[in-house]
């Protein structure tokens, strides 16, 4: 059964369209925004908030597409450089 519902960015919270369903492996997907990106974490040693150790806990978080591109030059990952060729069309969108 797919639930739509809203998911604020945690940056700019700008809310975005949210879509919650059962994957083909049968896990529940909880945060799957429109026009933006969704992060899980499990935790990690180094975190002061947040290291469940091995429990399965997760913390999901969205973050729009202007907020990744506005701060496209702190992005780390192999796919930042196929968001670099996208800038300027983007600002040429957003500007108008
Ligand atoms: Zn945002």
């Amino acid at each position: 059964m797919k639930i739509e519902n809203t998911i604020p960015c945690i940056v700019c919270k700008t809310p975005l369209q949210n879509l919650e369903y059962e994957s083909q492996n049968g896990s529940n997907v909880e945060v799957h925004p429109m026009y933006g990106l969704h992060f899980t974490s499990y935790g990690h040693y180094g975190s002061t908030i947040f290291d469940p150790m091995g429990t399965g806990e997760k913390l999901d978080v969205a973050i729009c597409d202007k907020c990744i591109m506005a701060n496209l030059d702190i992005v780390r990952g192999t796919g930042r450089e196929s968001l670099e060729v996208l800038k300027d069309l983007f600002a040429d969108v957003e500007s108008k």
